[in-house]
């Protein structure tokens, strides 16, 4: 009797000291998740170039959201279904002589998966109405972004972290004439946006999707530095058609005319636009959503475990 009152008081002073530290130090929780080294959080950001593979000291992002951050480990593996971030930017990568490469994961195979993603924000008139019925009906997108929208409006890109969205890069102004002029000038563009998401969220995107779509933009230098650089670059195989000014009703009839080829049914990946003056996206968005929900759909936010389109 006596031996159980005493294990009975050890077990309730190991569940304080957990509870302690849970409330004392969220962080700590997030690093029992995952399988990283242990970070050096509070410490200034900073990379010991001097001697590439020595240990690496990083800050953890401000604010931990529920998603993968690829750190200094080379076995760094994503979990599945989550959003992925890169705690260092490529420059940083390249000269600490940390890997670039994208970790090998397995497309995701389900019988039915979309992925709604969202372009050009973000936008205040716009994308928080697009993050409010996201919230309203449980699911989560995915939000390419431009990096002069996302510097003028962090506290929208904050919210789509926080509240596990996937962010990706959708270049720096979007205009194809600075963009598409070489290889260099459209990488340079995505390592500007990825600063300024860095700025804000503290890691930052490694998928990508060009302006206008890759094709009749992209030679194979683009595909080779995109590569080279870690970047993981996102089509589409159904558009809203709401970049024109069709109305609600006909962005949602475009979407379920396409979902008619029975291919896609596996990895849905909607484009559809959160950049100014999208209003009629927002207004379909409740319909596209139950459209897919009446059928049973998964949402999951864009990773590396995303199929190719076609
Ligand atoms: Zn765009």
């Amino acid at each position: 009797m006596k031996y159980k009152s005493q294990l009975f008081q050890a077990l309730c002073s190991l569940s304080v000291v957990c509870l302690i530290l849970l409330v004392a130090s969220p962080p700590a929780l997030f690093l029992f998740f995952t399988n990283s080294p242990v970070p050096v959080a509070g410490s200034p950001l900073y990379l010991e170039t001097s001697s590439p593979g020595s240990d690496v000291a990083y800050t953890l992002p401000d604010i931990v959201a529920d998603a993968c951050y690829i750190n200094e480990n080379p076995e760094f593996m994503p979990v599945s279904g989550k959003p992925v971030y890169d705690v260092f930017t490529v420059e940083e990568r390249q000269s600490s002589g940390l890997g670039l490469e994208v970790p090998a994961v397995s497309p995701y195979r389900a019988e039915k998966v979309v992925y709604l993603t969202f372009d050009d924000g973000p936008a205040p008139e716009t994308t928080p109405v697009v993050l409010d019925i996201l919230g309203r009906y449980g699911i989560k997108a995915t939000f390419f972004v431009v990096g002069n929208q996302a510097e003028k409006h962090p506290a929208i890109v904050r919210r789509i972290y926080q509240e596990g969205h996937a962010l990706g890069n959708h270049s720096y102004n979007h205009v194809y004439r600075d963009l598409y002029q070489s290889a260099n000038t459209y990488i340079a563009q995505l390592h500007h946006t990825d600063e300024i998401v860095r700025s804000i969220i503290g890691a930052r995107p490694r998928i990508s999707r060009a302006p206008g779509g890759s094709a009749g933009s992209f030679t194979k230098e683009y595909w080779d530095i995109l590569s080279t650089q870690g970047y993981v670059e996102i089509g589409w195989n159904i558009s809203a058609g709401d970049a024109s000014n069709a109305k609600a009703g006909r962005i949602v009839d475009n979407i379920v005319a396409q979902m008619k080829n029975e291919n896609l049914w596996s990895h849905a990946i909607v484009l559809l636009h959160d950049g100014r003056g999208h209003h009629e996206t927002v207004k379909a968005l409740p319909e596209i959503i139950t459209f897919y929900q009446d059928r049973q759909f998964e949402f999951r936010v864009v990773s590396f475990e995303t199929p190719a389109p076609w």
